[in-house]
């Protein structure tokens, strides 16, 4: 089946030709001559995974998907969130979001343990944290909706050369100690968000065509 992938972001391109395997040919907005950035104008991933499938949708009318995904971090009330691409300013520079995160989670544990040497009873900074990723699929048209969860925490420094993003600074539960960027790309496919949510969409597309 050939499918359409909202994405100009060459690693999420080659993780989904990975995960859908055979019977999936993919093909990105550069083969159908898409290269200005498809507006994310929403306050949801899931606002924002719709939009940017449905403009795709308009432009080339044919199947096509779009993922939104956002890296939420508890100690920062659930940033970066929505604005996880642009957390450290609009040029969406990878090693600037994960420097602020890193930085945020810093000044925090910071503070907190000031105010344990003066005496003031302080919550432990948690370093808990998740990607979540929602998957649009636009077949004939219509919308259907796929949603993966990876729960983990944020490193204390940057670690790894694999992945993209923010893999450097995100410890999956199922790899204590090692970063996404640490780990292998098949490791990585095997536990994320983007894996959970693609298969869904893999299995739904499955069961449409037996
Ligand atoms: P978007 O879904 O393309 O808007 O991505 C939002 C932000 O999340 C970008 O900064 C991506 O680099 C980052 N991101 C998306 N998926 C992953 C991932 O699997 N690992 C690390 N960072 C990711």
């Amino acid at each position: 089946m050939k499918l359409t992938f909202a994405t100009g972001n060459s690693g999420k391109l080659r993780e989904a030709s990975e995960i859908l395997g055979e019977g999936f040919e993919l093909v990105s907005l550069a083969d159908v001559g898409i290269t200005e950035d498809i507006p994310e104008t929403g306050t949801t991933l899931r606002a924002n995974s719709i939009q940017k499938a449905q403009y795709l949708y308009n432009k080339i009318g044919c199947d096509c998907f779009a993922d939104d995904t956002g890296l939420e971090v508890d100690a920062l009330g659930g940033a970066p969130g929505v604005y996880t691409a642009r957390y450290a300013g609009e040029e969406k520079d990878f090693n600037k979001n994960m420097d602020k995160v890193l930085y945020e989670l810093q000044r925090m544990e910071a503070e907190a343990s000031m105010a344990a040497s003066l005496g003031i009873k302080t919550r432990k900074v948690s370093r808990r944290a998740r990607f979540k990723s929602v998957i649009t699929l636009m077949i004939d048209g219509k919308i259907h909706l796929f949603e993966g969860t990876l729960e983990g925490e944020i490193a204390r420094e940057k670690s790894g050369n694999g992945g993209f993003g923010y893999d450097p600074i995100f410890i999956a539960d199922e790899y204590p100690g090692l970063t996404l960027a640490d780990i292998t790309e098949e490791q990585k496919n095997e536990i994320s968000h983007r894996g959970k949510a693609l298969r869904a969409m893999a299995e739904w597309l499955k069961s449409q065509n037996s």
